[in-house]
């Protein structure tokens, strides 16, 4: 049996195939083995194609988190139409071309702290591998050779639809068919090697020089990375037909064997119901919202705080609210940092701490449930605010508290300002923390509670605030 093992908690995905929850059960107990449909590199990625990689690092971290060990390949798309139309219309090589665009894809997770994959292949160095399963295909009958072209034969694949529930005989013949794919036996059938055309890059094949299909490309990089079995495959929502679609033909015809066993997309980032995209043209670029002044941690919180597979509406009301949302945590990392913890530690913050732990991953292992699993992380927030006003952290409580957030950062990371420097407020709290802090205080003595106003002008005075109670008001400022 393929089960949890012992410290493993099982989660449950939603499975394309077969458009159900699935409990997760991987290959290889404890092990998963995942690969992500990574970006096109002919121009910089919008935020609508980073939701999808921001997704993606999602289920790493958590199934990480839930105790699994994880291997992500992502591959990098070097070859392909407008890959090559861009070369072309700079007059430069593919490679040339490309480059920055890798650089600045990179350069984009790491502004939104997203961890790395274990490997991401690209395209132009796998040639061999897609033309061994061409090869293949062809062999089995599965695939044919027209003019320098090799195409699919879909009517050879009974199971074609399996996945997006497409149904072939919608596809009539006598249908436009792109100018390059004439001779196709059937107008459903999809290229998996293209001829060589006039000033374009070519690799030699059997069937004569030539380029990868895109669908192709995934198909050989996930098996040589991750086996012709393995456990996950991403992407988003337009990944199913036909790319996906024609990944699943094209691999299980040529190795015999079933190619993936959970499929997971995510839905689009929409902005005024449409999807964000650059032929739409209503997209932004994370340079883009850099140069407006918002800060990449509000963007990586609104990716957290939708589910994955609700569509995602893009305004900048929502990344002001992840922005406030961000505070309250950030207040209470600093007030932890500067809690006086009194008297042996209290069973009821060892039993939040515990509780958060728990909690988040069981919402996690519902299908990666970060909505929930932030109420979670907020209940948490007050209940620890409240054992801080009330004195009621005993020794090592801090710690204790401290740990259990760094324990649900590994799968958030998004709790800890100093890995933003981009957020320029790594040291110490800010004024508006500080201001927080101060209403509190006028609050609790408009309320006559003059224990937790004294606690926190203490906490104010550890934190090197000078306050002064005016007629007109506390005024604070720092002091020297
Ligand atoms: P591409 O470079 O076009 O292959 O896209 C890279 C990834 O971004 C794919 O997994 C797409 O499904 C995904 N994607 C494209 N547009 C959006 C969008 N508006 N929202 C979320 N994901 C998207
Ligand atoms: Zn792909």
């Amino acid at each position: 049996m393929t089960g949890p093992r012992a410290g493993v908690r099982q989660p449950t995905f939603y499975n394309t195939l077969g458009r159900h929850l699935e409990a997760f059960e991987p290959l290889e107990p404890g092990v998963a083995k995942v690969y992500t449909c990574g970006p096109t590199v002919y121009n910089t990625v919008h935020i609508g194609n980073l939701r999808t990689f921001l997704f993606e690092d999602l289920l790493r971290r958590s199934l990480r988190f839930l105790g699994y060990q994880v291997t992500q390949v992502m591959n990098l798309t070097d070859v392909d139409d407008k890959t090559i139309r861009g070369a072309q219309e700079a007059g430069v090589d593919l490679d040339t071309y490309t480059a920055p665009y890798i650089d600045a894809f990179f350069a984009d997770l790491d502004t939104l702290g997203a961890e790395r994959a274990e490997a991401y292949p690209r395209a132009t160095e796998h040639i061999a591998q897609m033309i061994a399963m061409i090869e293949r295909l062809v062999e089995r009958g599965f695939a044919y050779e027209k003019d320098g072209s090799v195409f699919f034969r879909i009517a050879s694949d009974e199971d074609y639809g399996r996945l997006s529930g497409f149904d072939l005989e919608q596809v009539r013949q006598g249908e436009r068919v792109a100018s390059d794919e004439y001779g196709k036996e059937d107008v459903r059938d999809f290229v998996l090697w293209k001829g060589a055309k006039p000033d374009e890059p070519t690799w030699d094949s059997p069937w004569g020089p030539g380029r990868p299909g895109w669908h192709i490309e995934c198909s050989a990089m996930s098996t040589e990375y991750l086996g012709e079995t393995f456990d996950i495959h991403c992407g988003g929502v337009d990944n199913i037909f036909p790319h996906h679609e024609n990944e699943i033909a094209q691999t299980e015809s040529a190795t015999g064997k079933p190619f993936v066993r959970y499929w997971l997309h995510s839905e689009h980032l929409i902005v005024d119901g449409d999807k964000m995209s650059k032929s739409l043209g209503n997209f932004y670029t994370l340079r883009d919202l850099l140069d407006k002044g918002v800060d990449p941690r509000a963007l990586r919180y609104l990716f957290l705080s939708v589910h994955y597979r609700q569509k995602l509406n893009f305004t900048f009301d929502s990344l002001d609210a992840c922005g406030a949302a961000l505070k309250r945590l950030d207040e209470l990392r600093f007030r932890l940092e500067h809690a006086v913890e009194k008297g042996p530690s209290r069973p009821a913050v060892a039993g939040a701490c515990e509780e958060l732990v728990a909690g988040f991953g069981e919402a996690l292992a519902e299908d990666l449930n970060t909505s929930r699993a932030l109420a979670v992380l907020f209940g948490f927030a007050k209940t620890i605010n409240r054992a801080i006003e009330g004195r009621e952290m005993g020794t090592g409580d801090v710690a204790r508290a401290q740990a259990a957030l760094a324990e649900v950062d590994t799968v958030l990371g998004v709790l800890d300002p100093s890995r933003w420097p981009a957020v320029g407020e790594s040291t110490g709290p800010s004024d508006d923390e500080i201001q927080d802090l101060v209403d509190r205080r006028n609050a609790a003595r408009a309320d006559r509670d003059w224990g937790a106003a004294d606690r926190l002008r203490d906490e104010l005075v550890a934190l090197g605030i000078v306050l002064k109670d005016t007629p007109d008001g506390t005024v604070w400022r720092r002091g020297s």
